[in-house]
Order: structure tokens, then sequence, then C-alpha cells
């Protein structure tokens, strides 16, 4: 360990160590020492200090012990001095950590005065239900990894360059801090390449966190959670979640510009959590492994080849895709949008007929790489018109089913997105896109839709897709046979679907992605209970079997039936029992008070017992208000995931809600009490449909949501006014 490295960031140490003591000292003068504390929107209080030292700090006067420990235990007295000669590695990492806990108290604090995030346009604490979304991304490799970019590029398109390759790493990049007062969002901005909402950056992978080095925080508090909640480990046991986060959570730093006594403080905090920092200044380097999984501190003084060095230095597994286009294809640019000032033309939606069809055909029925397009291509277009689009894809593979064409027209609409400069909604027949000016300007033309989608459909699909073509249809005339033949299939898929039960198959699918962040977690797909993500149904798991046999997809027959009530098989105990590494004996896939399955982290609601132990409440992720157990989501989820069975607690996707097998060992779908407005009527069709089914016609109107009530007796007194069905069902507990 470089002594010139240690002596700065035990000098960052005491400067941020310094400003948090002053803050706290006049927050105890401006506040009562009870005073509430913390970040927006997370379970787990001051996330650094309640990983690594295990505290729940939720008032202004806990502070004191923390920053007591910091000074007297934690931080080292001085830095070594120039004519010590001993090994420094203990005391820029004791600094480091000193930097992370004092940097969260402070950044905090300002929270309390009102004076973070810095303003509007930056983004701040990051919350516990951005990262289960993200979750799966980053379990399914959509997401590798992170990157905190710290300082100001020498220049714009330096800028752009960096966080262009990271993008089409797909690596999610936290913009963070200045270098003499100009920041990478500037950069950004002011080439267009981000807008001043700092939310929407998320869509591309681009979140720009703070104007200072302290905001380096957000990114590794965020960043220490992924071990709680994901890896199931417990709070204070600071060494399990740092392994943690060296093991599984492939983020770096790049410093761009002078590296500051703080910058270093912060970069030895980072290192501690297993985070390499690579620098475009000539700092001394730290290049002995250990601490890391390689380097800890490398200089890479080319700009142009900061990304690829810092991939190497972390071990990051990145694939670039290389499809023959006009602009970069990259899952990155999945949630861009085009804005109507920044479009050249569109298609489809409620501009013009559109419509989208993959379907399968023999092999000698497809010429491979075939692109077509029948009709003016968008040359043809005055800048701001419209053209119909229909887009017919036909696939050929030694594999390839029937079954899968659903899976891989869903598909469409992912991979059309991944291509820079392209917008894409919808699917079927009510698809809608635009081609921005830069991409129309970079040379993107109605072939390139094919280009991509075939590209990215060989790919992701090689096991399933041998051969493929695409025709694109602008000439409306020469597209509607086409659309009829589509409905008629459409149609046909929807009622075979609707047809498959659990009953109706021997074999579930397992899924075992999320070991990667819970290791003892695995779901069981059935067709009717889809993964507790929400983004895998029995399909998938099917397809997924077929394109990777040795993949997290496995096929589990089902077996002896020891209860068909709870849904219990004899294989698929055996099954669950050695993949949760001999953590989970039994599963019953339809109960939640009795050997529920396992949730990992990134479910997309969870349905929970209610204190009257007859009804159940489901909160989606994305509803950040109270309920009527008096928790929002972030705290009931924080008593769930880690790949644990907790009975009365259920991790479960969106979809499994109104199938007829939703905890129907406990009777379900009258049991549920409350649910947050939007997840209602997002599931609305499908709720009346079941309701109708059983025929309860008037059972969603009972469902009460936080427009009737978030307290337990406002919804009890609800249920009793409708006559709630649950009030007379058998109790659930006791
Ligand atoms: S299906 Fe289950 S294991 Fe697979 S990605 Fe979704 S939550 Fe994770």
């Amino acid at each position: 360990m470089s002594r010139i490295v240690t002596q700065a960031a035990v000098r960052g140490a005491h400067d941020i160590l310094g400003r948090a003591e002053v803050l706290y000292r006049q927050c105890m003068e401006e506040h009562e020492g009870r005073q509430p504390i913390g970040f927006p929107e997370t379970a787990y209080y001051l996330p650094m200090i309640y990983s690594l030292l295990g505290k729940e700090v939720s008032e202004l006067h806990q502070l004191e012990p923390v920053l007591e420990y910091l000074r007297k235990d934690l931080c080292p007295p001085e830095p070594p001095s120039d004519r010590l000669w001993l090994p420094y590695l203990e005391n820029a990492l004791d600094a480091g950590v000193t930097t992370l806990i004092a940097q969260e108290i402070y950044n905090c604090l300002r929270y309390l005065l009102g004076t973070e995030p810095h303003d509007s346009t930056w983004h701040g604490f990051i919350s516990d239900t951005i990262l289960r979304t993200l979750g799966i991304q980053l379990v399914d490799g959509r997401m590798p990894g992170f990157a905190a970019v710290v300082g100001a590029a020498p220049s714009n398109d330096l800028a752009v360059h960096i966080v262009r390759e990271l993008q089409k790493r797909n690596i999610l990049t936290f913009l963070i801090g200045n270098h003499e007062g100009r920041t990478v969002r500037d950069q950004l901005l002011e080439e267009n390449v981000i807008t001043d909402d700092p939310k929407a950056g998320w869509d591309i992978y681009i979140v720009p966190l703070g104007p200072d080095t302290d905001s380096i925080i957000y990114a590794l508090n965020w960043a220490i959670r992924g071990a709680l909640t994901f890896g199931g480990h417990r709070r204070g046991d600071w060494k399990a979640c740092l392994d943690y986060t060296r093991a599984r959570i492939f983020a770096f730093g790049l410093g761009l510009g002078s590296i500051d006594d703080l910058k270093y403080a912060s970069g030895a905090g980072a290192i501690n959590m297993g985070f390499p920092v690579i620098c475009d200044t000539p700092i001394p380097e730290i290049r002995p492994t250990g601490v890391c999984t390689y380097e800890e501190l490398v200089r890479e003084l080319d700009h142009r080849k900061m990304v690829p060095t810092a991939i190497e230095v972390r071990g990051v597994k990145v694939k670039v895709t290389d499809i023959d286009v006009p602009v970069p294809v990259a899952a990155a640019f999945e949630g861009e949008t085009v804005r109507k000032a920044d479009m050249y033309c569109q298609m489809g939606g409620k501009y013009s007929t559109g419509f989208e069809y993959l379907h399968m055909r023999e092999m000698d029925e497809v010429e491979d790489g075939k692109i077509e397009v029948v009709g003016p291509d968008i040359d043809a277009l005055e800048e701001g018109g419209a053209l119909p689009f229909g887009l017919v894809a036909e696939v050929a593979g030694r594999k390839m089913q029937t079954d899968f064409e659903p899976i891989l027209e869903r598909h469409v609409h992912t991979f059309i997105n991944h291509a820079m400069g392209i917008f894409h909604m919808g699917q079927r027949d009510m698809n809608w896109l635009r081609v921005s000016k830069n991409a129309y300007n970079a040379g993107f033309r109605l072939r390139h839709f094919g280009e991509v989608l075939r590209g990215l459909m060989m790919e992701d699909f090689p096991a399933l897709v041998d051969k493929m073509q695409v025709t694109i249809y602008s000439d409306e005339a020469a597209m509607l046979p086409f659309l009829a033949e589509a409905r008629k299939v459409w149609k046909e898929r929807d009622d075979r679907l609707a047809d498959m039960t659990d009953e109706s198959v021997d074999i579930f699918y397992s899924c075992t992605l999320c070991q990667s962040y819970a290791p003892n977690h695995v779901c069981i797909i059935s067709p009717q209970r889809l993964g507790l993500c929400g983004a895998y149904n029995w399909l998938d798991g099917k397809a997924a079997y077929e394109i990777d046999p040795n993949g997290p997809n496995q096929p589990v027959a089902k077996g002896q039936c020891l209860d068909p009530v709870k849904g219990q098989w004899r294989n698929v105990n055996d099954f669950v029992y050695n993949k949760s590494n001999r953590a989970v004996e039994r599963f019953n896939a339809y109960s939640l008070m009795e050997d529920p399955m396992t949730s990992c982290g990134c479910f997309e609601c969870i349905v929970t017992v209610l204190p009257d132990g007859q009804s159940v409440m489901i909160v989606n992720r994305e509803y950040a208000g109270e309920t009527p157990l008096g928790m929002p989501f972030s705290t009931l989820a924080s008593s769930v995931g880690g790949g644990h069975q907790t009975p009365g607690f259920l991790g479960v996707g969106r979809l499994y809600i109104t199938s007829p097998k939703f905890i129907s060992a406990e009777g379900g779908l009258p049991r549920i009490a409350w649910m947050p407005k939007e997840l209602k009527e997002g599931i609305m069709e499908r709720l009346q449909a079941r309701a109708d089914e059983l025929g309860m016609p008037d059972f969603p109107s009972k469902i009460a949501d936080e427009t009737i009530t978030t307290e337990f007796e406002g919804l009890m007194n609800h249920m009793m006014a409708v006559e709630h069905p649950a009030l007379t069902m058998t109790p659930l507990i006791g």
C-alpha cells in the first residue's frame, strides 16, 4: 500500500469525520435529541452503519456513540509520517471505513436540514425499491455491474465516450462529484445525452447522484444493502457483508481529474468493499491483489482505454453486441425515450397501422439473414412524418416449438429498444415506434430494425433460432393479409395458454438465477404460478431450459403428490432441498402459512397476513406509502428476502394474484382485504374475471386501498361495512 495514498486517505477521513461532527453538533442545537433521522424509503436505517456496525440509528442522538467510535477507535489518529516504513494497508482501510460511515452521517444530516439531495436535478439516496427492481437485471446479467464516475472528463467528447462505452456494456453509471466545479453530468447535459430529470437516468443506465464527492456514499450504501436484501446476511456481520460485495457486486470507480484527499479516502472506502478505482492522473498505484479480486488502484492515462481497463481490473464479465447497424446496440438503451422534438419519424400507435408478428417455419422455408422492406423507406418521409409498420419475423430451428413463439415475439419490444435513438412501445397490433433525428442522420433505416432483431435473437436464443428472416412492411395494402393471419394466431395462442393448469403438466421448472445473490433461494415455476420477480413464467422456464440445458432453469418432474391442496410433491421437495443447499426441506406451492416458497428479494409484491388473522394485504414494490400493517413496503420487504421461508409473508409476482392457485390452501382470492390503488387498477381486468369465476362479481370493490384507509382499524370498519368474505373464513393463525 502506498504511503502517499495512505497519508491522503487518513487526511480525507479526518476531513469528512470533522465535518460530520460539526454538522451533528449544529443539528443537536437546532433539534431535539430524539429527532427522527434517516434516508427516504429504506428499511435499513443508515445502511452502511446498519450493515457494518449492526446499529439501528433512527434518532439524532444515536449518532453520538457512532461518531465517538469513529473518532476514538476506527479512524487512524494521524497519517503515517514520511519516515515511517511499515505496511500501511490497515490504516488506509480503516480510514476508508471511517469515511464511508462519516459520509453517511453527514449526508443523512443534510437530509434532515433539507440540503440533500443537492437539488432536483441530482438523485441523492437510492431507495430499497430501486434496489429490488434492478435486482433481476443484476442477477440475469443484463446489468453486469456499476461504475461510480467521480469528477469530470477533460472534454465533453471524452465524457460522452466513457459513458457510451459503459452503456454499450450495460454497466450502470453513477455520476458523482466534480473536478474544479465541473461535473460529468454537466458535460452529458450539454451533449444532450441525459436530461435534467435524474430519475429518468435509470432507464438509460446513467444516474447523477450528487455534485460532491460525499455523494459516493449513495452508490456504496446501495451496494451494501445487496448483502442484506439478496445475500440474507445479518446486520453487523461486517465481514460477510464486505465479502459479499467483493464476490458478487461488480462495481468499480473511475476517477476523472485531480484526486484530492477526500477522493483518496472515498476510494479507500470503496476498496474495502472490493471495488477497485481507475484514475486518469499519475497517482501512485496499488497493484498487489488481496482486498479486491485483482488490483486496487490503477492509473490509465488514456481516457479511451479507461473502461476496458476497469472491466479487466474488476473482472466483470460483459458481453458487447456487435451488429452491423449505424447506432450502438445494448440493453442500456432500452429505456431511452425519443421526445417529439428529437424525433425524425414515427410508426404505429395512433399515427398509422402497425403490428409485429413472429412465427416459426420449416427449415427450408426460411432464408437466414434475409431482410426485406416492402414499401417506401423513411427517407421518403418529411421530418416528423409517420409510416405504416408491419414487422413479420420468421424463425426456424431444430429445437423451435410453437410454444416458444410468444416468448420470442415478446422480445421484439426489448430488442428493438436496444438500438440507441430508437423508441418502441407495445406489442402485437398495438406497437408504436419512433426514430430519432440522431439515428436517422447516422443512417438508420427500416431494414436495420430487422438487422437488430435478427442479431439479438441469434445471440440470446442460439439454441432455438437457427435461421431467421424479417420482412418490414411500410405498404399498408401489402401488410394487411399478414395482420389478419397474425390476429388469428394470437387468439389461438391466448386460448392455449388460458387452458394450461398445474394439473395439466407433469413438469414444473426451477429458477435459481437469483442464487448469485440469494444462495439458498429456488423458485418453482408452474403454469399457474410464475416466478416471484414476475419475469419468468412456465413457458419461459421451458424455453430457457432448451436454450441452456445446464442453466438455472431445470425441469422438475412433480412425482408423487403429497398434498394436492397445499401443492406439495415429493420430487419437488427433493429438488428444492438439494438446490437450496439443504436449507429448505419442504415446499408448498399454494400456501402462505405453511412451508411457503422462499423469497429472494426481487419480488414484485408481498402478501402478508393482517392482525385480524383472517385476511391478507398485498403491497407492490412501487407503492411507497403506509399500509394497514403500519409498515411501508420497504420495511415489510426487509423481513422477507434472503432466500428464507417466512410463514405469513410471501414474495409473489403480480400475475400470481389472479391465479386460481393464489394461496388456494388458505382460501385464495377472497382473503385479500387491501392493496394499493395502482396495483388494483393494474390487475383489474384479470381480478374481475377471477372474481366472476368465483361467483363474487362485486368482490374487487370490497378490496380497500389507500384512498379508503391505511389504518388497520379503518380497514376492519370497511370490511364490516362491505361484508368482506374473509371475515367469515377460518382464521389463518392459531
Ligand atoms: S424466477 Fe425467481 S429465481 Fe428466477 S429470476 Fe425470478 S425471482 Fe429470481
